[in-house]
């Protein structure tokens, strides 16, 4: 598999320098007393909890109410994806990786932050940490632990190393007791952290 992170590094720093320039920004807004610093946070954590990845969890209440769905996911996760208008940027491919009782599937970017920015929306920053991204490789059983997250010896964990040209979607199991659901119900037990691979749904809902 290629590893071409090229572009995604270009576009960090390009990043960066906006990032200065928003820092600038709210710096100056706020020593005039027009934004709170703490309203910014609540719209960005809106965005990276809330908001952001309900694209990614309507996919996966898709999958697992239409296996005609989940069978076009799984042959062609790009274009399955596309055809519910979620896309993210030109040349950006997506792989959904299904977790099954025998194998769990965890996401992370080992050079940079590479993220589905399309389904899922912000990352979130322990993704973008260093250590996430050298320990979810080398332990990766021990960080699924550290996410409270304890899975059985027998369960084979995959991790999958993002880059620039495909990123994943974690498609994970889903819960017993929730057939009688529909799509929108369903969607509701799917968090950001369960199509990362760090959680998975669960009846108690994505708020957990
Ligand atoms: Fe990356």
């Amino acid at each position: 598999m290629s590893h071409d992170h090229h572009h995604e590094h270009e576009h960090e720093n390009h990043y960066s320098d906006m990032q200065a320039r928003v820092k600038a920004l709210e710096t100056l807004l706020t020593a005039k007393g027009l934004i709170d610093p703490a309203a910014i946070d609540a719209i960005v954590e809106t965005y990276e909890i809330k908001i952001g990845p309900r694209n990614g969890a309507a996919v996966v209440a898709k999958a697992w109410s239409n296996p005609q769905f989940a069978e076009r996911l799984k042959r062609d996760a790009t274009e399955a994806i596309a055809s519910l208008s979620y896309t993210g940027r030109q040349g950006e491919h997506m792989r959904a990786v299904f977790n099954t009782p025998e194998t769990h599937n965890l996401v992370v970017c080992t050079l940079c932050s590479c993220y589905p920015w399309s389904v899922l929306g912000l990352p979130p920053v322990w993704y973008k940490a260093p250590a996430y991204r050298s320990r979810a490789v080398i332990d990766p059983r021990g960080v699924l632990a550290e996410f409270g997250l304890v899975l059985p010896d027998t369960k084979k964990i995959r991790v999958w190393d993002s880059t620039a040209e495909l990123r994943y979607l974690v498609i994970p199991e889903r819960p017993t007791g929730t057939d009688g659901l529909s799509e929108v119900e369903l969607a509701a037990l799917v968090s950001r952290d369960a199509m990362i691979g760090t959680a998975v749904a669960s009846p108690a809902g994505a708020r957990s």
